[in-house]
Order: C-alpha cells, then structure tokens, then sequence
C-alpha cells in the first residue's frame, strides 16, 4: 500500500546541521520525497499538531511519574503538579514550545507502508534508549532526564506520523495540496509498485 507520511526535522535537527544526513535516511531506502519547505510554525499551527488527547496525558503521565521516582525527584518539583494527567498536559505544552525556537523542515515522505518503514527509520521516542542504527539513536543522547531537569521536551529531532490516518490529517496541516508533486523514481519500475 503507497502511503504518504509527514516527517519534520525539528529545530534541534536544523540547530545542528544536519538536515541533508537526515534526509538521506529516508532518501537511500527508496521513499520518495514529494513535498518539502522550511517553516516557523506559529503557535496555532504547532497546538493543532501537537494536541495531544487525555489518554495520551494520562499514559506520559504515569510514565514520567515512575521516571520522577526512579530519578529520586519530586515531580511537584517539576511540573508543579503530581497527577498523570496534569503531568501530561505540563508535557504537552513543552511539546508546543518546543517547535517554536526555529525554522524546521517539513517534508512528506511517500513510498509501501511508509508510516510503519519510516518510524521504524526514526526510533523510538528517547534516543538515549533508541535502538543503534535508528535516526534517534545514532544522532542524539537525550534522555527522560536531562529533559525533565531542564522542563522542556525532549530533543529527539524528527516528528514522524504514528498512524496512517494521523498523516492524512497532519499533512493538512502542513502542506497545501499543490506543494505536493508526483513524479517516478527509478525503484517505481525496479519493484512494479
Ligand atoms: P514520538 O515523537 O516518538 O511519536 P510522542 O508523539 O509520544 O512521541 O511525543 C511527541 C514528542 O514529545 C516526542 O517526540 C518528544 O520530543 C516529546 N516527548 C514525548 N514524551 C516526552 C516526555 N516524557 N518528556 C518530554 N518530552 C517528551
């Protein structure tokens, strides 16, 4: 199944130069790049992107309250509040600050079960934890803690769509209709897609 993605290299990625490492990431498996800009979101745009719903707040919640305990922390500390979902929501809002500090670079990404293949490229959420190989893990450390004593997200440098319906509606977002190109790669002959 062809699926379109929304990738973005968050700031910390273009902070550090290197956008074009990253885009080769994705670049040399064969997905096609079919969309690109760099922008500054404003805060509407990143509160539509990053809303999360209470089921989310309640999940990061509880785990960053297990992190709070194994670190020796007081969350009250840090997030001023000590129940999941109100730790959630303290989260949710460094999410939103957090593509504010700079441009970032939006791409949609297309190509066979793209969404699955692309977050598999990326890694999972904490690079210090991100497996070797994976975009997370060979391009950063940041960890659980260094974001919680700091108050601020974790800088994990690239937001790739979780679901296929989440691209549809993140790719809305992001994207008009006609910055979107269509055109064949080499591979589209080679696998008969
Ligand atoms: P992912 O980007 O891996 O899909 P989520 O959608 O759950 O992860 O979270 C969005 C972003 O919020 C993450 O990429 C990360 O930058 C940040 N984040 C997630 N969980 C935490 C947390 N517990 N503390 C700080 N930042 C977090």
């Amino acid at each position: 199944m062809i699926e379109k993605s929304l990738v973005i290299l968050k700031p910390d990625a273009v902070q550090r130069g290197i956008m074009g490492e990253l885009l080769t990431r994705f670049e040399r498996t064969g997905l096609k790049v079919v969309a690109a800009k760099m922008t500054l979101p404003d805060r509407a745009l990143t509160e539509k992107h990053y809303l999360k719903d209470e089921t989310w707040h309640r999940k990061v919640g509880e785990n960053n309250l297990k992190d709070c305990e194994k670190f020796g922390v007081n969350p009250m500390d840090y997030y001023g509040v000590n129940d999941p979902v109100g730790v959630g929501k303290v989260i949710n809002e460094w999410l939103f600050d957090a593509l504010l500090v700079g441009p970032v670079l939006a791409f949609i990404i297309e190509g066979p079960q793209a969404v699955a293949k692309i977050r598999a490229l990326v890694g999972t959420t904490y690079p210090d934890l991100a497996a070797p190989g994976t975009i997370r893990g060979d391009y950063s450390v940041d960890s659980a803690f260094a974001s919680l004593v700091r108050k601020r997200s974790v800088f994990n440098l690239i937001h790739a769509s979780g679901a296929s319906d989440e691209a549809v509606e993140e790719i809305k977002l992001w994207f008009k209709p006609e910055e979107i190109f269509s055109y064949k790669r080499v591979e589209d002959e080679l696998y008969n897609y």
